[in-house]
């Protein structure tokens, strides 16, 4: 993903000078096959618009995303309908995305349809995937309402992985599930991983979430990337003041650690009027005069990149 952008436009009247919400800004993001990139940071700074552009389900303003050597943004409509069979969507609900009319049979043969799998093939690809996250033959019968919330993410994830994607970007794939389960699916979602080569954005507010199962994490601040690193790292000493401040808002797992709390102050400024300088500044616990105008470049510190003024 090189230098995407996605600005919403807010107003649109005749003589009206247009204003932005400006939800993702000059990102620039290296994925590697079959590994898990997890991106954080709190609801609002673009996360969701950010995996959405990636497999243009919304059209980015500027950027281009390359795949396995093809400029996916610049192939057309049509031609992008194709390709989508390579990059998948797992969302947060499985209650919203599931429609409670359809049978499950109906379900995942729906993305066979559209890519115009022949008929024949359809029974075996839709058994093998169930059994694969943890279902049976006999379920293809049953409506959504006849599984528990962690089934219906199976089911979800059955219906993005059934035209076998390579990469599958994950939404808060688990956040709308009870904390046992959680682990459940993150299980599922990593031997899905390796039995299928899978590669996974996974977009997650929730940084145990992330722990769990990220290669690497890259936090992002009102529509840009503040830092990026591997997971070890990262979690062991994160750098960038905001990162440092989600991080001690996580329970700790050894008690005696000592990790002081920071605590964020004021809410996420609006993306539409964004700050001077380090869009941080204002909620900085260490901000500097300089932080006010001048914005911070991300840059290569201690194997990972940060933008902050503390790393000059
Ligand atoms: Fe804080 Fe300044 Fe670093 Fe921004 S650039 S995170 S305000 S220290
Ligand atoms: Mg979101």
């Amino acid at each position: 993903v090189k230098g995407l952008q996605k600005w919403f436009p807010l107003s649109r009247g005749f003589l009206q000078s247009s204003r932005f919400v400006r939800a993702v800004n000059n990102v620039d993001l290296i994925m590697r096959k079959g590994e898990t990139v997890g991106i954080v940071g709190e609801s609002g700074c673009g996360k969701s618009t950010l995996g959405r552009c990636i497999l243009r389900l919304i059209e980015p303003t500027d950027g281009e995303i390359w795949f396995n050597g093809t400029n996916v943004s610049s192939l057309s409509k049509q031609a992008m309908h194709k390709y989508r069979r390579n990059m998948q969507m797992i969302f947060q609900n499985p209650y919203d995305t599931l429609n409670p009319k359809h049978r499950i049979r109906k379900i995942l043969s729906e993305p066979l349809i559209a890519h115009r799998v022949p008929k024949e093939e359809h029974e075996t690809l839709m058994v093998n995937i169930l059994e694969r996250v943890g279902l049976r033959k006999e379920h293809l019968e049953r409506f959504p309402h006849e599984f528990s919330g962690g089934q219906r993410q199976r089911i979800c994830i059955a219906r993005a992985l059934i035209l076998g994607p390579e990469l599958v970007i994950a939404d808060e794939a688990v956040s709308a599930l009870d904390v046992s389960i959680q682990s459940q699916i993150l299980n599922l979602l990593q031997d899905l991983q390796e039995q299928m080569g899978l590669t996974y954005l996974f977009i997650s507010h929730d940084l145990s979430v992330v722990q769990h199962i990220s290669d690497r994490v890259a936090v992002m601040y009102l529509g840009e990337i503040v830092e990026m690193g591997d997971k070890q790292s990262f979690f062991q000493k994160p750098l960038h003041p905001y990162s440092q401040a989600l991080l001690s808002a996580v329970p700790k797992n050894d008690p005696d650690e000592n990790r002081e709390r920071i605590i964020l102050q004021g809410d996420l400024p609006s993306p539409t009027n964004p700050p001077s300088g380090c869009k941080f500044h204002q909620r900085c616990h260490v901000a500097m005069e300089k932080c006010k105008t001048e914005a911070p470049l991300l840059k290569e510190v201690e194997g990972r990149q940060v933008a902050c003024h503390l790393y000059a």
